[in-house]
């Protein structure tokens, strides 16, 4: 794990700031967080997805240990003394504070509330992606002219992805952005904003989801006319989302993301 840690070709930190979708990012081959998963020989063996199966406990145990080992190098390192924290009671309200500031904040909710609409809508949504891949077999077997139902169904494919990929995710990053916002004006974190403002991050990952959920959106309003009606909804609930983070976080577009935005 340190000689991963310490390869120049890694981009420090680049798994901070970014949406988890390892399978269509571009800077695998420069990522600790996805060497390290590729390094693990558990990883494809589908006994190690077990929870109840003892390796994959010994592996979580093992990989414990070399991460507080990892953690205590840096801590000395740095002259960080990790016993100087506050005593639990005491940290455990800050904690909750925290929480409490992030979860209820009124568009960390409205966050949550898209993610119930999005929930409601596949579930509800089974019967009309059956008759839509009824259409497009139907399609394949005349052979129109000008038109290509692989590619719709491409898309279509596309769009179901990177909707569900990001519609809990948009929620989470907002919430991280409202707490790292608490622990800077409130807690007195980075008050002299000697580091990139954390919240900001956030924000931005949280924007980049609603970006694309809106782009996904739009091609799916592109292939399911019939579902109108829900999709201009969640377009219109996610645009006024976007303008109202970006009213919140004014800079976060302006974070710099390491790796991504170099
Ligand atoms: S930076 Fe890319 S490869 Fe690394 S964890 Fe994030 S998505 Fe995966």
């Amino acid at each position: 794990m340190k000689k991963m840690a310490r390869n120049p070709n890694q981009i420090a930190g680049i798994y901070n700031y970014c949406d988890g979708w390892c399978k269509r990012c571009p800077f695998t081959s420069r990522c600790l967080t996805f060497a390290m998963e590729q390094e693990d020989p558990l990883k494809n063996d589908l006994k190690a997805n077990d929870i109840e199966n003892k390796e994959f406990w010994d592996r979580i145990g093992e990989n414990f240990r070399l991460t507080l080992e990892m953690l205590y190098d840096d801590a000395n390192r740095l002259s960080i003394d990790l016993n100087a924290i506050p005593e639990d009671t005491e940290l455990n309200k800050m904690l909750e504070d925290r929480h409490d500031a992030a979860r209820n904040h009124p568009l960390t909710k409205k966050a949550t509330q898209y993610m119930h609409m999005v929930d409601d809508w596949f579930k509800g949504s089974k019967g009309i992606f059956t008759l839509k891949a009824d259409e497009l077999q139907k399609k394949m077997v005349i052979e129109l002219i000008n038109k290509d139902p692989v590619k719709d169904l491409e898309s279509i494919q596309e769009a179901v992805d990177i909707i569900k990929w990001y519609f809990m995710q948009i929620g989470v990053k907002l919430s991280r952005a409202f707490s790292g916002r608490y622990m800077d004006e409130v807690e007195g974190w980075n008050l002299d904003g000697e580091f990139p403002r954390d919240s900001d991050g956030s924000a931005k990952v949280s924007l980049i989801g609603i970006d694309r959920s809106i782009s996904a959106w739009g091609s799916m309003l592109k292939q399911l006319p019939d579902e109108e009606n829900q999709i201009l909804d969640m377009l219109v609930f996610l645009e006024k989302l976007r303008k109202q983070i970006e009213a919140e976080f004014p800079d976060a577009r302006a974070f710099k993301r390491p790796g991504f935005d170099d």
